[in-house]
């Protein structure tokens, strides 16, 4: 087996058993899943993002609607945009699509959608959820992270596993999947000392700074897993290219596995917004996510 870890392959399978999954809830519970994602102001890249969210909700079979609002928009129309969505019984996901422009508090806004309906897993209670083990939903980028290393590695538990990066959307959620998984877990940001030395110790490396390729090979353990969830963009050889915070080329001969960028967590996370929409319909309506 390659040591390579092919996300959008992974992605493709998982796609593929939402589609199933949603096709049952139609049949058996004449359920089908709703998502409904909310753009303010023209962002380019939030554009693409959100055409390919919408794009990839309905191969899978279900409901998108999408919203598009006025950069200017005042931060109480758009709560009150969420409120209807809170309350419309076809809608069982909504997503925000961030950054939001500077006059909204963008907390604010995430905390006014229902935790029932949030697919993002930033409602205060889902992380609260998350971090003392309850079942809630867990943000799209390190879910799509543990669904890769689990499928390469079987049980995770008793590895170390070093996190470099300590966000919200990654870095922390992260941490808490692998130590759910048992793992002895270390997060390291910009105040680590030594941070060479603490990669080395990882037995699963994930990588989650934002510096193009700041992680050598020398600093991963010979075998070592290693997850680069970085999108940097940079230019090379007069070439707009997209890298990872691990230097792929030095990298992928010492570790057992590593997710490549692109093409390793990136299409993963927009197969996990689907996934969460699953689940989220089926624990509105009470019902067991069906098998694939
Ligand atoms: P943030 O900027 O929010 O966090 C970066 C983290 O890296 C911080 O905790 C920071 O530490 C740490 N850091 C910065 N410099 C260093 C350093 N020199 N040594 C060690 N740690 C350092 O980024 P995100 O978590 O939002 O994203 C991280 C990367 O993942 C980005 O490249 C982003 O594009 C990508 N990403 C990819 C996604 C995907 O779908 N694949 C989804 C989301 C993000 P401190 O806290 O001390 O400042």
């Amino acid at each position: 087996m390659s040591n390579i870890i092919d996300g959008k392959a992974f992605a493709e399978g998982l796609r593929a058993d939402i589609a199933s999954r949603v096709g049952k809830l139609k049949a058996e519970h004449n359920l089908t899943p709703g998502l409904a994602v909310v753009l303010v102001g023209e962002d380019p890249a939030s554009e693409v993002y959100v055409r390919n969210k919408a794009r990839q909700t309905v191969e899978v079979g279900m409901a998108s609607v999408e919203h598009k609002l006025d950069a200017q928009t005042p931060e109480s129309d758009l709560l009150a945009l969420i409120d209807t969505l809170n309350k419309d019984d076809a809608i069982h996901g909504i997503l925000v699509q961030l950054p939001l422009p500077k006059h909204i508090d963008e907390s604010k806004v995430l905390d006014s959608i229902h935790y029932e309906k949030d697919v993002d897993g930033f409602h205060l209670t889902n992380v609260g959820l998350l971090s003392t083990g309850g079942d809630g939903v867990v943000p799209c980028t390190p879910l799509g992270s543990i669904m890769m290393l689990k499928d390469r590695l079987g049980s995770l538990s008793g590895k170390n596993a070093v996190v470099v990066g300590r966000s919200n959307i990654v870095g922390k959620p992260m941490a808490a999947l692998l130590l759910a998984e048992s793992c002895t877990v270390t997060i390291a940001h910009s105040r680590t000392q030594n941070l060479d030395e603490v990669c080395r110790s990882a037995d699963i490396l994930v990588a989650a700074v934002g510096r193009p390729e700041m992680i050598p090979g020398d600093w991963i353990k010979p075998g070592a897993a290693v997850i680069d969830v970085g999108i940097n963009r940079i230019e090379r050889d007069g070439k707009k290219k997209l890298v990872g915070d691990v230097d792929f080329a030095s990298a992928a001969p010492v570790a057992g596995a590593i997710t490549p960028v692109p093409g390793g967590v990136g299409p993963m996370t927009i197969a996990c917004l689907l996934h969460n929409t699953v689940q989220q319909a089926c624990r509105q309506h009470k019902i067991e996510m069906p098998a694939a």
